[in-house]
């Protein structure tokens, strides 16, 4: 069957890395409630989120993905599906209070046909403080089933209480992050492996003192997590003996991290706090 319905979500050069890690990330299960797509393509981010809401709703979901060809895929694509709430283009260049107010008026609804209903903000940087904080209170209990998907081309101008809140899904194919080689895969393992015999975040920390290569360590566990869920395959053995549930947490907290460390400078402290919280304790026994 083909799909060119999905053609402009997972087809796109360019974006293609950036895309596939969402997908992964989608199909690992427990999606977050509050996501974020940044990057300087305002029609490429607002398809994406579409694909998500898809994603999220499909009522015959193939291979793990949306099938793209039923009634709730379509009136999605068609922007005319009754759970899904598009805030787009906003007439003014402000997004008022009283607007977000109205969204999470809709969102508290019962959704009419399913359990779920998604929401769609674009360019949601122009919410104002007041907007943003009314923003913050939904996030803090978006409630069962309540999907919220925010774009932007300026991250940078969200608040940064907001942001922590969100997965960041930057799509910016030009900065691209080259994959980790295999050096550096080995010296990420090694690096890791000293961390818990001695249990001191900053054996890894002070190894890591670029941004970049603090992300590319994150993907490095993400791709350990990853494989270590699904087939059992990881260069971290201390992880095989981890309960799903266990490894899915801490996939997410690693997500979580990747996406706030993207706009926050302090991510050395951070990448402590993660050692600390989800791989002290449960690997050292
Ligand atoms: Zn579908």
């Amino acid at each position: 069957m083909a799909k060119t319905t999905q053609s402009g979500v997972l087809g796109v050069d360019g974006a293609l890395a950036m895309q596939r890690r969402l997908l992964r990330y989608l199909q690992g299960g427990r999606v977050h409630q509050a996501i974020l797509l940044t990057g300087p393509d305002v029609s490429l981010k607002l398809d994406i989120g579409k694909a998500i809401a898809r994603f999220l709703l499909c009522k015959n979901p193939e291979n793990n993905n949306f099938c793209g060809e039923c009634s709730n895929c379509r009136r999605i694509e068609k922007e005319i599906h009754p759970d899904v709430v598009i805030l787009r283009e906003p007439e003014e260049d402000t997004i008022k209070i009283e607007t977000i107010r109205e969204v999470t008026h809709q969102m508290g609804i019962l959704p009419l046909e399913g359990e779920k209903k998604v929401c769609l903000i674009d360019e949601c940087h122009r919410m104002n403080q007041a907007a943003s904080n009314a923003f913050l209170k939904t996030l803090e209990e978006p409630g069962a089933g309540r999907y919220f998907l925010l774009m932007t081309t300026q991250p940078g101008s969200l608040l940064p209480t907001l942001l922590s809140r969100m997965v960041q899904f930057p799509f910016k194919p030009e900065t691209e992050l080259p994959l980790e080689d295999e050096t550096e895969t080995a010296e990420f393992s090694s690096l890791f492996q000293k961390f818990l015999e001695q249990g001191n975040p900053m054996t890894v920390t002070s190894a890591l003192t670029e941004k970049d290569r603090t992300l590319r360590f994150l993907q490095f566990l993400e791709t350990q997590l990853r494989g270590a869920t699904l087939s059992g395959k990881t260069a971290l053995p201390s992880l095989k003996n981890l309960p799903q549930e266990s490894l899915t947490e801490k996939f997410h907290a690693v997500l979580d991290l990747e996406g706030r460390l993207r706009s926050n400078a302090s991510y050395a402290l951070m990448l402590e706090d993660l050692l600390r919280q989800h791989f002290s304790q449960p690997l050292r026994n």
